[in-house]
């Protein structure tokens, strides 16, 4: 432990006290909320996720509540937030909390870590901040704070950066009286004050005990992070119409890989752009009047996806039809969901736009 520990973990926390944003899974803490929030927040910015954290906790207010839930449903309140291999981890959580633990989200760390979704910084997160428990929590946020503290420049992805800073986050809070608030406290500068780019070190709590800032190096530490190469990929999207009052028709992704039982319309997947007789032969019903409407890109952890969508016309009556102002309960990717938006605008005809794709993706 260094000799600054306690200097840093007063300011930290009084700063805390002052500063912390009211969100309202710090107004009602308990295992269950906390679980949901984190799951929430994971690769999800604050300001999306209060869209739907309220709404969510309303309808599932409890483990059990959400255990007995049908996943469709789950998905669905989940839309929005991507990432919905999430909210099926928190499902099989509250189903195996439920089960096993009587409805109560466990308090030790090792019981933490085992369930679905759970890793080290969840389970440390919820043990310290909701049962007070001497667990320092590391996430994104904190390891940059505590690198630029200390001045450490390894990559942040290095393990032995990592280790480092979980080491040092144990030493700090091994000197907190409160140690849930002083992993809260670290986050929160993090997203507040000592962010990714352009730090406020004028208005941070640590600008004493910084030796980044001491050593004029707060924007070069951590170095960046190397840009992962994505693949290109092209989804070919049609949207279906039957009948005068329009209907179209949707099919369930399958139970594996992105976007796995989410909705969509039938789209049609390539390593490269396919020509309109090829997109034709590929989907499930006859169509007739298939026309390309516009494109967009979009973009996923792993994936450059160019959606190409187009509009068509159908006797077909198998499959899952559904008006199209009738689809809000179904999950579905926001992407799709962007499709369907465009198609009620190109019934009057106007055409997507394609917006120009960042320089640092071209290529890749
Ligand atoms: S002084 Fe600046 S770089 Fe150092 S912890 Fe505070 S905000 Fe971050």
């Amino acid at each position: 432990m260094a000799r600054r520990d306690p200097q840093i973990v007063a300011a930290l926390c009084r700063w805390f006290d002052r500063e912390a944003r009211d969100l309202p899974w710090r107004r009602r803490r308990t295992g269950y909320t906390a679980l949901v929030a984190e799951a929430m927040l994971q690769q999800t910015q604050v300001s999306r996720v209060l869209q739907r954290y309220a709404a969510f906790v309303r309808r599932f207010p409890t483990a059990g509540a959400l255990a007995a839930a049908d996943e469709q449903e789950v998905l669905s309140l989940w839309q929005g937030l991507g990432y919905y291999r999430r909210a099926r981890h928190l499902h099989g959580a509250a189903k195996l909390i439920t089960r096993l633990y009587g409805g109560r989200v466990p308090r030790d760390v090792h019981e933490l870590v085992n369930l679905p979704g759970v890793g080290r910084y969840t389970a440390a997160a919820i043990a310290s901040i909701v049962y007070g428990k001497r667990e320092p929590a590391v996430d994104g946020n904190t390891q940059r704070v505590l690198a630029r503290l200390d001045a450490n420049d390894g990559p942040p992805m290095d393990r032995r950066t990592i280790r480092r800073a979980w080491e040092r986050a144990a030493d700090l809070v091994g000197c907190a009286a409160e140690p849930g608030t002083l992993n809260e406290a670290l986050m929160e500068l993090g997203a507040l004050v000592c962010t990714p780019q352009k730090p406020r070190c004028g208005r941070c709590p640590l600008a004493s005990q910084c030796r980044a800032l001491a050593q004029g190096r707060q924007d070069r530490i951590p170095p960046p992070r190397p840009a992962a190469r994505k693949k290109q990929v092209h989804h070919h999207a049609v949207v279906i119409f039957r009948g005068g009052a329009p209907k179209v028709l949707l099919e369930q992704r399958p139970a594996h890989g992105m976007w796995s039982r989410l909705w969509q319309v039938p789209t049609v997947e390539a390593p490269r752009r396919l020509n309109i007789r090829e997109v034709k032969d590929a989907l499930p019903v006859p169509v007739t009047g298939l026309t390309l409407r516009g494109s967009f890109e979009h973009q996923t952890t792993h994936r450059w996806i160019t959606f190409h969508v187009y509009t068509a016309g159908s006797r077909w009556r198998k499959g899952r039809w559904r008006r199209l102002d009738d689809t809000e309960d179904l999950p579905m990717s926001n992407a799709q969901r962007k499709v369907l938006a465009g198609s009620m605008r190109t019934s009057a005809s106007p055409p997507i736009r394609r917006p120009p794709r960042p320089a640092a993706a071209r290529g890749s």
